[in-house]
């Protein structure tokens, strides 16, 4: 029966509430529980911090001749702020965060501990990480891998249940140099970049140039649901999705919910997470409702590529820690319940540096307005050239809910850019670019360009990859996922096309063109070479659907679709030639977002059939059963009983459980000749047997009676905070 619902609506309805804390000031928390430079500076020599500073702004190995005197200076504060404990935080190529914990003790030899904590600790460490996904890599290297301190990343103190921990982030590689995890392609993307766009910022004629760095400012979406529903849904608690529901009869439609007054309830919620990563020196700043009933969004304010992705995962793991602190479960999945929109993660990414600042921001100077020429059609042709690796970045078994449905951004990779910078592009690739005045023709750099948008008003929400003012924000990536692939992945392309520009623009000069003609030139083939990416209209229409493909863009609809992109020549020449991934490191990629896809439809799959054959099938037969007896009872009094009902659930009882059992029979298939095409029959069979299946379910729920349904519906999920 229906006790567990009822049972959830009782605990809920009777919950105490929390009690009510007043907001403590931004000043008091910001950065409480992180060793800073300006921590370090009060309590290291000056030779030692001065070290440690220049091993922080330029990312070079630290010097382990100042290793103990900083890991002595960060135990004994960490100490004093409760940790016992401190752990080598790395980032798996699952989306997880992972930790190993150690203690600060030391047994001496006459029986006495003392905490201790020396610097090749802080600096290397060996996590038996030998159960993550790699790919295979392991196994055909060295069995081990190690963590070292990504010095750039400053350490923290986590507070969990378990008391409080000092956490050091740090890269996770084999003994033989190869990337076991996300962090260490990152900052290998974000040195190339660095190179390239020197090399470009030379060409056009700087003089000083400070180290360029990608920044990076993702807003999440997530769900909040009662814990005690989220317990008495297996699927929810399991696949972090419900498999099964019937739409509520009042969904989004009125869209009242987005921006609307916060629930009370949520409200506290958020406000503890905001304390918490203020604590952690994160920057939350804004917090919306969104467009789905139960369905909230958080976004700091954007920083350096990798510590913002450190941040994100903090940010990630805070949500779900407090959430369930306020009896909620916070889900990152990308599509939990059906029928209604589905969570994103919008990665708004930028390079620059101190010198030339934002390299993507139009300016309103001839002079910086050819330097943004440049780096914004870099990026076009980067998008063009490398959409199918894009998309494959983005591709989860969670994320093909969302791309190519009518409320996330399509799965065909193009570029919006905003009418104004659209027509300028096209100009260009016309070689007639007029100024401002419309009048004449212009060479960029030298007359005065029409003024460059700084927020291209007009914002296209349909698109994958807009650009807004003075950045382009990734719309396509999952809000579980790390913001790491899809950031290596832009920062990459990037370096290639800067690198492709660079030797353009060199050949254009040596022939005697002058540097504004050189540019124009190149941008010129930029645009006729690459242009057919760049897309202003409804990334949501047919037509467009239609309109990419005589452009020749890809439209990978699924993950069987997409990832093995990964494996083209073209991709591993990009990110050998650029030194972030070796052909052995990418393959290892593929293998293992491979295996998740594979893993996670699997999992779905089988608690399909568990949940029908134990939860939905006895309500159902039940209900027949009631239904039976009535129509028995009724008979023998000689009125005529209604048989439509009887049998509208008894054959879509039957047709579920016939499902089942073909679902079933295609889960012990295992002959697969290759990984491709064993994730094409999950997506291709496997998938469709489940939503039909589905189809049959929620119809049921349509059907049965209420008190005998099993599960905590859409409308009480959704609805009751
Ligand atoms: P939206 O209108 O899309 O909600 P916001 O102004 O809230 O836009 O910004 C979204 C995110 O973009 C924030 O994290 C913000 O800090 C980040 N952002 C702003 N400027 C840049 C930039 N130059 N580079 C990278 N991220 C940026
Ligand atoms: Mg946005």
């Amino acid at each position: 029966g229906n006790e567990s619902r009822i049972q959830a609506i009782y605990q809920i309805t009777n919950r105490e509430p929390m009690p009510k804390k007043a907001p403590k000031r931004l000043e008091e928390l910001w950065a409480t529980d992180v060793f800073t430079l300006s921590k370090m500076q009060e309590c290291l020599p000056k030779t030692v911090f001065k070290s440690i500073k220049k091993t922080i702004q330029t990312g070079e190995p630290l010097d382990v001749s100042v290793a103990d005197a900083i890991a002595l200076a960060m135990k004994d504060w960490a100490i004093s702020k409760g940790a016992l404990y401190y752990a080598h935080v790395f980032y798996p190529l699952t989306n997880a965060t992972a930790e190993k914990h150690d203690g600060f003790i030391s047994v001496q030899s006459d029986g006495s501990a003392i905490s201790e904590f020396a610097g090749k600790l802080l600096v290397q460490g060996e996590p038996d990480g030998s159960s993550f996904p790699n790919g295979g890599i392991r196994s055909t290297f060295e069995a081990r891998g190690y963590t070292a301190w990504d010095v750039t990343s400053p350490a923290y103190i986590m507070e969990t249940d378990n008391g409080s921990t000092l956490c050091i982030p740090t890269v996770f590689v084999s003994w033989t140099g190869e990337a076991l995890d996300k962090k260490t392609p990152l900052l290998r993307s974000n040195a190339a970049m660095n190179k390239a766009a020197t090399k470009v910022l030379k060409i056009l004629g700087e003089k000083e140039i400070a180290p360029v760095n990608s920044s990076c400012g993702a807003e999440q979406e997530y769900f909040l649901v009662d814990l005690n529903f989220a317990n008495a849904r297996p699927d929810l608690l399991l696949a972090g999705r419900t498999l099964f529901g019937k739409p509520s009869a009042k969904g989004q439609q009125f869209d009242d919910h987005y921006f609307g007054a916060i629930p009370e309830r949520v409200q506290m919620f958020m406000q503890d997470v905001e304390e918490r990563l203020y604590r952690l020196g994160i920057p939350a700043k804004t917090r919306h409702n969104e467009v789905a009933p139960g369905q909230f969004e958080i976004a700091p304010v954007f920083e350096a590529a990798n510590v913002a992705t450190d941040h994100q995962q903090m940010i990630m793991t805070m949500l779900r820690f407090t959430a369930k602190k306020h009896g909620f479960v916070c889900l990152l999945h990308e599509k939990p319940f059906a029928g209604i929109n589905g969570s994103g993660k919008h990665v708004n990414w930028s390079v620059g540096n101190a010198t030339q600042g934002n390299l993507l921001d139009p300016g309103d100077t001839p002079h910086s307005n050819a330097q943004f020429l440049v780096f914004c059609g870099a990026v076009i042709r980067g998008i063009h050239k490398y959409g199918p690796l894009l998309r494959s970045v983005v591709a989860t078994a969670g994320n093909d809910h969302r791309l190519g449905a009518n409320e996330a951004p399509p799965a065909i990779i193009s570029v919006y850019l905003g009418s104004q910078l659209e027509d300028v592009f096209e100009q260009i690739r016309q070689g007639e670019l007029k100024s401002s005045t419309g009048k004449g023709l212009m060479n960029i750099g030298v007359d005065t360009l029409p003024i460059l948008p700084t927020d291209p008003g007009d914002r296209n929400r349909t698109s994958p990859f807009a650009f807004t003012g003075n950045r382009f924000e990734f719309r396509a990536v999952g809000s579980g996922q790390s913001v790491a692939g899809p950031l290596v992945a832009m920062n990459s392309i990037l370096a290639d096309s800067l690198n492709w520009m660079a030797e353009k623009l060199e050949a254009e000069l040596a022939k005697g063109l002058s540097l504004s003609s050189a540019i124009t030139t190149v941008l010129k083939e930029v645009m006729e070479l690459h242009g057919a990416v760049v897309f202003n209209g409804n990334g949501y229409s047919e037509e467009w659907h239609k309109l990419a493909v005589e452009r020749g863009l890809a439209n990978l609809r699924t993950t069987a679709d997409a990832l093995p992109v990964l494996k083209e020549s073209y991709i591993e020449e990009l990110f050998s030639k650029l030194g972030v991934l070796s052909p052995v490191e990418l393959a290892s990629r593929f293998e293992t977002y491979a295996e998740q896809y594979i893993l996670s439809i699997e999992v779905e799959a089988k608690l399909v059939v568990s949940m029908v054959k134990t939860l939905i099938y006895p309500a159902a037969t039940r209900y027949l059963a009631d239904l039976g007896n009535a129509s028995l009872s009724l008979k023998e009094i000689g009125v005529d009983f209604d048989k439509e009902t009887i049998e509208k659930v008894a054959s879509l009882t039957k047709l579920a459980i016939d499902g089942v059992s073909k679902l079933s029979d295609a889960l012990s298939k295992h002959d697969f000749a290759s990984v491709e095409e064993h994730m094409q029959f999950l997506s291709q069979t496997v998938r469709p047997l489940m939503d039909g299946i589905r189809g049959y379910v929620d119809a049921l729920e349509g059907e049965v009676a209420d008190d005998l349904w099993p599960l905590p519906t859409y409308q009480e999920m959704l609805f009751i905070k």
